[in-house]
């Protein structure tokens, strides 16, 4: 008899314990659905202090969040207080009062009789009068990251049951907390990078893998002449840009090497645009293989240097003209001297260094010569040409210098290649101009490949090699006239060999373009222009 009633008492108290988990769990599940609706911070802090006081059915209570920086915790919440502790926020340096002990011992902490003598961090809280005080510390990520509090006026207001229950919801309330503050410096990140992106003096476009417009900034939009509204989800070959911009970049974004691409294209209105292409790579959530996420695209309105160049440029090209002559007659005159001293080798030395120097300055000279040749139009002689046989033949032109440096020159006919409209002699010498380049630039054994291949409108004719190559601060700079990438002063030049290419390309309606990775090598290319009729017939 005896053990049935115990039985039925044990079963009693089992009924209830269980009764007070499922109540427990059901509050701490009315926190956590009220906390997780919003990502404001503000916003969360006052529905979690609500939701917490009503599930334990506390008077007044706070939240208090660490500020590690400042090493202070700060009042960012408070409900049922007198005074106003949050504006501006009580604010107690770790490790003080009683917040300190609740950081200190990763415990609640619960006084039930508080009589005005307790040490406070801050003695006015005093004036609020609470008897009953319980913290709890709130983690997220594995640390604390606050306190939250309950509080009455009442004393012993707190029993164990109502302290584990807030030490329960105080978890709930920081990751909500945690995740709301994540999410504000996150936004805040992306104001500050949209600052900087909208204020930036350079136009900026980024794309999708796919070549649709997914930002575009002011600077952008205003080289460009449109709203940048009209442009956001647009693919980038149905974008209203001029042409000619838009085919050399989609080609850019189409290039099978993932490089860094840098280009200029000059419009039929005189302005220049200069263009720097490289591909943005993002670790994806899903697919753990990196891959290419985008593009960006940063262009510049140049026409301004381009203006400059151009006048430095007559400048130049006019006392060129006048120094043909008398260095013609210095060279003469250097080699009679030549045969003079025949028996004198210190002699024949000097001579010799003059001699070389005549020779530089006349390379210059003729280069100078050949842009202002090309620029002008005269004595172009547009022919039928085979770009193919064009290729073969630059490179047979080359061999005898790739042989002196035991290099080797391929040449790779991708596909069918239209015939174009061009001057062999001048389209030659381009070729010439970025063979020479890459022997120059690349190691003794190696071998430098000259391909075409064709994608309407253009072929396009590129020169790889496995060399240097170049910096991507210099890429962009490359084509200008007596520019060298600094570091290769050392090597034979002008300056002016690429400048040449591509008063070569423009004069064929094509375009230049460079591919460069330090280290790995550089490809040199070239656009030529199919003539209309050969593509409609
Ligand atoms: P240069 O007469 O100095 O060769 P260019 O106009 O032909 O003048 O080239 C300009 C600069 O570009 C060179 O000084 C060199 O620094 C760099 N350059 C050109 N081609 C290559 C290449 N294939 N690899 C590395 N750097 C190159």
């Amino acid at each position: 008899m005896q053990d049935l009633e115990s039985l039925l008492l044990q079963n009693r108290l089992l009924t209830e314990e269980v009764k007070r988990r499922i109540d427990q769990l059901a509050a701490i599940n009315t926190v956590a659905a009220t906390v997780s609706q919003s990502l404001d911070l503000d916003r969360t802090l006052k529905t979690a202090l609500r939701a917490v006081l009503n599930v334990v059915g506390a008077d007044a209570g706070g939240i208090s969040l660490i500020d590690r920086k400042a090493g202070e915790v700060v009042l960012r919440a408070q409900q049922g207080w007198t005074h106003d502790f949050v504006s501006p926020p009580m604010r107690i340096p770790l490790g003080k009062g009683m917040s300190g002990r609740v950081i200190d011992s990763d415990e609640v902490v619960l006084d039930n009789n508080m009589n005005g003598t307790e040490e406070l961090a801050v003695p006015r809280f005093m004036e609020e009068n609470f008897r009953s005080i319980a913290m709890a510390p709130m983690h997220a990520r594995g640390s604390i990251i606050g306190i939250l509090s309950i509080m009455s006026q009442r004393p012993n207001a707190f029993d164990t049951e109502i302290v584990a229950l807030l030490k329960a919801v105080a978890d709930t309330v920081g990751v909500a907390l945690d995740n709301a503050r994540l999410y504000e410096s996150s936004v805040e990140q992306e104001k500050r990078l949209t600052a900087v992106f909208e204020s930036t003096a350079d136009g900026m476009i980024a794309t999708d893998q796919n070549g649709h417009i997914s930002l575009i900034n002011h600077a952008a939009a205003a080289i460009f002449n449109i709203e940048a509204h009209q442009l956001i989800g647009t693919p980038l070959r149905e974008a209203p840009i001029h042409a000619r911009v838009c085919e050399s970049l989609l080609f850019a974004l189409s290039s099978r090497e993932e490089a860094n691409k840098s280009f200029e294209v000059t419009l039929e209105n005189g302005r220049t645009l200069s263009f720097f292409v490289s591909p943005i790579y993002m670790h994806s959530q899903v697919d753990q293989d990196q891959k290419t996420d985008g593009w960006v695209i940063i262009v510049q309105d140049i026409s301004h240097l381009r203006k400059a160049e151009q006048q430095r440029a007559e400048f130049i090209q006019a006392a060129a003209h006048d120094m043909r002559n008398p260095l013609s007659v210095a060279l003469s005159s250097l080699h009679m001297l030549d045969s003079f001293f025949k028996a004198d080798t210190s002699a024949l030395e000097i001579i010799d260094i003059a001699i070389r120097g005549v020779n530089r300055l006349q390379d210059l000279i003729n280069d100078i010569l050949n842009l202002e040749q090309i620029e002008s139009g005269y004595g172009m002689t547009m022919d039928d040409l085979d770009v193919a046989l064009l290729l073969k033949e630059a490179c047979a032109d080359v061999r005898p210098l790739y042989a002196d440096k035991n290099l080797s020159c391929a040449v790779e006919i991708q596909g069918d290649l239209p015939r174009i409209e061009g001057d062999e002699r001048w389209l030659r010498r381009a070729l010439i101009n970025y063979l020479d380049n890459a022997a120059k630039y690349t190691q003794p054994g190696d071998t430098i490949t000259a391909r075409a291949f064709f994608t309407a409108p253009f072929v396009h004719v590129e020169v790889v090699d496995n060399g240097d190559g170049i910096p991507a601060e210099a890429q962009s700079r490359l084509f200008q006239r007596f520019y060298r990438v600094s570091g290769t002063e050392k090597v034979r030049g002008t300056g002016l060999g690429l400048a040449i290419v591509k008063s070569v390309a423009e004069a064929h309606n094509g375009s230049v373009y460079v591919r460069s990775r330090p280290g790995q090598g550089s490809t040199f290319g070239l656009t030529l222009k199919v003539p209309e009729a050969v593509m409609s017939g």
